[in-house]
């Protein structure tokens, strides 16, 4: 049986050969383990194996788990799904980073929640419906808006390709993300799951969400 050590092991080294075959610093490239729908126990097992960020797609799922992981210290929680605006309170106090804000109006609920707080912006790179994200095109509007909030510390970009078997159909994705991140001055870059990190790195990710190359497939829910 593999366990989740061997999954890690295997992952980081993907991340190292990925970042070496572009001349990146592996250190650079943060590895987000994504434990969405996994409960708290699973938080705590890779927390002891070394890994420090994770992510989580839905403010009640985490706020169920939330009292569980009291104890580990230096543990970062980012919010990944799409947040409503009426859980944004919620959201920031669960959470140290939302890499899902999309509008101005999200930014402005998350920044009077009162407290310091990291953000992304997620951006929607395609035409597919059912995606949240903001429009580039809105980029300028919503990069001031977010700048014009004290508590908020905007780290870059996060987006998500539609989905595809092959990795290589997510590098324009990358590619167009890491130029309009480069247009704005922005320097985080969070784009590549288990399936596509490689290409991410290879296309500037300094963020890798990473579910199922860690914890298995996951139930649906
Ligand atoms: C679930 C999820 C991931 C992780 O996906 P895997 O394919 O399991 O690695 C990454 N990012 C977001 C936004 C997700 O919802």
């Amino acid at each position: 049986m593999e366990t989740l050590q061997d999954r890690l092991t295997a992952v980081r080294s993907r991340i190292a050969r990925a970042a070496e075959r572009v001349h990146r610093d592996p250190a650079d490239i943060l590895l987000l383990a994504v434990t969405k729908i996994f409960p708290a126990e699973t938080i705590c097992a890779a927390y002891h194996l070394g890994l420090r960020e994770f992510g989580e797609n839905y403010v009640q799922e985490f706020e169920g788990k939330a009292p569980a992981l009291t104890r580990l210290e230096g543990a970062r929680f980012h919010l990944i799904g799409h947040l409503q605006s009426n859980k944004s309170k919620k959201a920031a106090e669960l959470f140290h980073t939302i890499q899902t804000v999309d509008s101005a109006k999200l930014a402005r609920r998350l920044n009077e929640a009162g407290s310091p707080l990291d953000v992304m912006l997620e951006v929607k790179l395609s035409s597919e419906e059912a995606k949240s994200g903001a429009a580039a095109g809105e980029l300028p509007d919503l990069i001031a808006a977010v700048r014009s909030c004290g508590n908020l510390n905007l780290l870059g970009l996060m987006t998500m390709p539609p989905w595809s078997d092959d990795p290589e159909a997510a590098r324009p994705v990358f590619r167009a993300l890491r130029e309009l991140a480069e247009r704005h001055g922005l320097h985080g870059l969070s784009m590549g799951m288990s399936h596509d990190l490689e290409t991410a790195i290879e296309e500037g990710s300094t963020c890798v969400r990473v579910g199922t190359a860690l914890f298995g497939k996951r139930k649906k829910q």
